[in-house]
């Protein structure tokens, strides 16, 4: 299923159901309409003739055997209506199954798509979350709550019909006093959603704490530092914030839905009242006076509590939906699932050229007025304090922001105007927050290149995993992690090292490594990056880091400060200089003694 950018309304929730099941969908609609006939006017015609016949038998009218057909009638009406109810639930239940093949797929591939800005925002995370959590059932319970309108609507049409061919007037009081009812319902539907979406927010901040508390992740510092007491109690706040929201609005609509079914118990008992005139001078049988009160009787129940239950949940489908179509016009990026080009092309010259930039929602300037340019096969360093911007710039080179001032060329063209997997296949970075996959080591490395040749082992090498190789079971291909059955879990260093085996079966031609180290001390850092300067010879790279440990490698020294590059040389010339560099460096001489 491909979803189109549109403004989705509620009732988009069947056609999106419609598509993914045409044929349940359209017998899971047909059913409980029947149904809803068959249980009101049916029921209320068999019923009257059912007490008509044995009032006339009794009266000695009519001969004993017709009560026979009478019961029947009245037998298979019920039978019918509780068949029809089970292979309708049947039928719903196919059609859940079949959105969840092709709509699931379909948000999650719109969800893979986002530009990473959307990720990035607060405000159009939580749309995303919000959307993506169980579109499924977002769906599905708008189109219950459709067909049970409907339903509700039909046996309401069927009992007027009957009413009217008997009393019409009656039929004109039910509605006239139905009319409020809808508007109250709907209203209450549309506040209950909102207030949904502001608990949302705390939801998300109990889960992420819960994850905190009893995950499996944080198992060792939540053991070490023994913070329980604090995040619960933070978690708890949070819940009761949560909780309180959506208890008062419980409050509010628990009080609409029951003021308004008093007043159509009082309808219903109106009309039993305006029938009695005309069962009394004969214009209507006593039977049919039995049939119709029941059945609208019957119906106080549904308008009461299912109309606005249905019609709260037609409003919430219509809000989702709503949220669905701001979901769906986010995905601009149609590009961004394309995959990186095969065959990268090489880069000569790398610059930036007066670039400012500032993450969208903020006016910070985090990059004011950026100028430096690259040449091809050196190595550079860039350094300066956490939050100088380094990563910043990374993620402006990968392509990740493009609303940024100035200009960045890559061989003398802008960045913006190369298609985006040719700007997917130049740049490889290990970040500092890499990612652990579940998966075997040798998957884990040849993520790094979609195109993969196979080169995992010799990357495994470079990296120098042989020895943890060594050691895993099953070699290579051993899965990581602690999830999968089997799974083995590497220390801090090693998955380092595999995310570097990521980077080398890559073929783009500048490697950025964006202190993926911060988790070693500062020696074991200045050693990876030997090893990968070693391995990188004559390949462009950038090493970014706060720590001078690799500086000394590098060709080219870039320090960065304000927004801007503030030095750049040599480490000799820097030192030379005794600017901020070199004081940089003084202060972490202890470090690499
Ligand atoms: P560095 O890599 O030099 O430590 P970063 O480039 O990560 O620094 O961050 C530079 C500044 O940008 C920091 O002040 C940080 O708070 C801010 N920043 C980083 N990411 C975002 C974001 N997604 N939204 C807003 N501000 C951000």
């Amino acid at each position: 299923m491909t979803l189109k950018k549109k403004k989705y309304k509620s009732y988009d929730v069947l056609s999106l159901a419609l598509k993914a099941s045409p044929i349940c969908m359209v017998l899971y609609a047909a059913l409980p309409i029947t149904q809803s006939i068959m249980q009101t006017a049916v029921t209320a015609v068999a019923t009257a003739n059912f007490v008509d016949t044995a009032t006339a038998i009794l009266n000695h009218t009519r001969p004993y055997k017709d009560i026979y057909p009478a019961l029947v009638f009245v037998l298979i009406t019920l039978g019918v209506v509780n068949t029809i109810g089970a292979v309708a639930k049947l039928t719903a239940s196919r059609v859940s199954v079949n959105l969840q093949r092709s709509l699931n797929p379909a948000v999650v591939k719109i969800f893979a798509a986002f530009d990473y800005k959307h990720i990035e925002n607060e405000k159009s995370w939580e749309l995303i979350s919000r959307v993506s959590r169980d579109p499924v059932k977002a769906v599905t319970d708008g189109v219950d709550a459709l067909i049970q309108f409907a339903q509700i609507i039909v046996s309401i049409a069927s009992v007027f019909v009957l009413i009217v061919s008997q009393v019409w007037w009656a039929a004109l009081v039910i509605f006239l006093f139905s009319v409020p009812m809808f508007w109250l319902s709907v209203r209450a539907g549309k506040k209950n959603y909102q207030a949904e979406r502001d608990a949302e927010k705390f939801n998300r901040r109990t889960e992420y704490l819960g994850e905190v508390l009893i995950g499996r992740e944080n198992v060792d510092e939540r053991t070490l530092f023994g913070y329980n007491d604090t995040v619960n109690r933070v978690w708890q706040e949070q819940y009761e914030a949560g909780r309180k929201l959506q208890v008062k609005v419980t409050a509010k609509n628990f009080m609409i839905s029951k003021g308004s079914s008093m007043l159509l118990a009082l309808i219903s008992l109106l009309v039993a009242l305006t029938l009695i005139g005309p069962v009394v001078n004969g214009r209507m049988s006593a039977g049919m006076f039995m049939g119709i009160v029941s059945a609208v009787f019957g119906m106080i129940q549904k308008l009461g509590f299912q109309m606005s239950r249905s019609l709260e949940n037609i409003s919430r489908a219509g809000e989702y939906m709503k949220d669905f179509s701001e979901f769906v016009a986010l995905s601009e990026a149609e590009d961004a699932l394309t995959e990186p080009d095969a065959d990268p092309i090489s880069i000569d010259s790398l610059e930036f050229h007066n670039v400012r930039f500032c993450y969208p929602g903020s006016r910070e300037y985090i990059l004011d007025g950026l100028s430096f340019k690259l040449e091809t096969g050196r190595h550079y360093a860039f350094v300066g304090k956490n939050g100088a911007g380094k990563t910043t710039i990374t993620k402006l080179l990968t392509g990740l922001y493009t609303e940024y001032e100035g200009e960045i060329f890559v061989n003398g063209k802008e960045l913006r105007q190369y298609p985006v997997r040719t700007v997917k296949a130049m740049f490889s970075v290990v970040y500092q927050d890499f990612a652990k996959y579940y998966i075997t080591m040798k998957d884990n490395i040849a993520l790094g290149d979609v195109h993969s040749t196979g080169k995992e082992a010799e990357a495994a090498h470079l990296a120098g995993l042989d020895e943890v190789i060594g050691k895993l079971e099953d070699g290579i291909n051993t899965p990581l992690g602690k999830i999968l059955k089997d799974g083995q879990d590497l220390s801090g260093g090693q998955w380092q090292r595999v995310a570097i085996a990521r980077s080398l079966v890559s073929r783009a031609p500048v490697r950025i490594l964006d202190e993926p180290t911060s988790a070693l001390d500062p020696i074991s850092e200045s050693n990876l990056y030997r090893d990968f300067e070693q391995l990188m010879k004559g390949k462009t790279t950038i090493f970014v880091s706060h720590r001078l440990g690799s500086t000394k490698l590098a060709d080219e020294i870039l320090v960065i400060d304000g927004g801007k590059i503030t030095e750049r040389g040599t480490h000799e010339a820097l030192m030379a200089r005794n600017g901020q560099y070199a004081e940089m460096f003084e202060t972490q001489r202890e470090w690499y003694l």
